[in-house]
């Protein structure tokens, strides 16, 4: 798998569900009382791409320190649209860390200045790098400026500046004001950049906030600034807008699917002044879409392995 066919995936997913013909299944997520784990599936159909299935998985707190695995675990199933068999299992962890970059970095291409320069990291966690990356090759960025909760695990962006050979400055929450692109990518349950932190211009793209009560962002941002999402219904129940929405500050109809944006039914950017902000909640179909694709890939390249079901 590659980021530019999880970008080209992604963004194609989008424009589906903003046309109507792909759309996702509502969400089950459940707490096992098994491990402390927490277990679910991510569903949905996509008729353009003729891509159906779901991703099952969660988040299992001790697989780290008793088993040596990670925590996040993930299989995404994929099913034959025209007969409802199984055609093909994919291991979901890389692939989850590779489509959430994507949609920021869709986010990126459609509504940030073309002449961004300086990008903000707030987050330094495992997304952080992979979210990073994919941005990169979006603008002609010259420089990165990050902060983060835990300072000591700054040097994981510092790694991937140096990666592509630009320079690295950790910064504190008010010099964001200097960035053009900021990327919150965060398990934060508390509003971290405030309003006063970003300049005019700047596209802000949300990743962390998946979940209720999660929050990265000053709900007044969203106020400032035009909002679009990957889907309207999990950005004002689980996304960053949940905040904004519930102090009735925004309303749903405020929240612009960035599908509409990549089919040119609505603007997106429309000055150099505007704030853009795009609340990335995760959906079932970009996993589907990119699981897909590794399926692609994988045949044309003979590799993989069939078996009969
Ligand atoms: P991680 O554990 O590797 O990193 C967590 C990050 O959050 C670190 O930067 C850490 O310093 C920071 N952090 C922890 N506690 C904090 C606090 N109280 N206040 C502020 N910052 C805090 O996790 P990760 O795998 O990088 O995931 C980061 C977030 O992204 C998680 O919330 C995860 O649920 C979310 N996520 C979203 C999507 C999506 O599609 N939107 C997909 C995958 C993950």
């Amino acid at each position: 798998m590659t980021r530019a066919a999880a970008f080209d995936a992604v963004e194609q997913v989008f424009a589906a569900m903003a046309s109507g013909d792909a759309c996702n299944f509502p969400v089950v997520r459940e707490a096992l009382g098994h491990e402390d784990a927490l277990y679910g599936f991510k569903g949905g159909f996509d008729r353009a791409g003729l891509t159906l299935g779901l991703k099952a998985g969660g988040y299992w707190p001790h697989n780290q320190e008793r088993r040596g695995l990670i925590n996040h675990q993930s299989t995404v199933f994929l099913f034959d649209p025209d007969t409802g068999k199984p055609s093909a299992m994919v291991g979901g962890n890389l692939l989850t860390a590779l489509r959430t970059a994507a949609a920021s970095s869709v986010s990126i291409k459609h509504l940030a200045r073309k002449d961004a320069k300086v990008i903000g990291m707030i987050g330094a966690g495992h997304q952080a790098t992979f979210q990073l990356r994919a941005a990169l090759e979006q603008r002609a960025f010259d420089k990165v400026i990050g902060w983060n909760y835990h300072p000591e695990m700054l040097p994981n962006l510092a790694r991937v500046a140096e990666e592509v050979g630009i320079p690295f400055e950790a910064a504190e929450l008010d010099g964001m004001r200097e960035a053009d692109v900021i990327i919150t990518i965060t398990s934060s349950f508390d509003a971290i950049l405030k309003a006063d932190h970003v300049s005019p211009g700047t596209h802000i793209a949300c990743m962390g906030t998946d979940t209720k009560g999660k929050q990265e962002v000053d709900p007044q941002l969203l106020v400032s600034a035009d909002v679009f999402t990957d889907e309207v219904a999990q950005s004002i129940s689980i996304g960053e807008a949940q905040h904004a929405v519930a102090q009735g500050l925004i309303q749903a109809a405020d929240v612009t699917q960035i599908g509409a944006v990549i089919k040119g039914t609505n603007p997106g950017r429309i000055s150099d002044a505007q704030i853009t902000l795009f609340d990335g909640t995760g959906v079932g179909l970009q996993d589907l879409a990119v699981a897909a694709t590794v399926v692609d890939r994988a045949r044309a390249a003979n590799v993989g392995t069939e078996i009969e079901f």
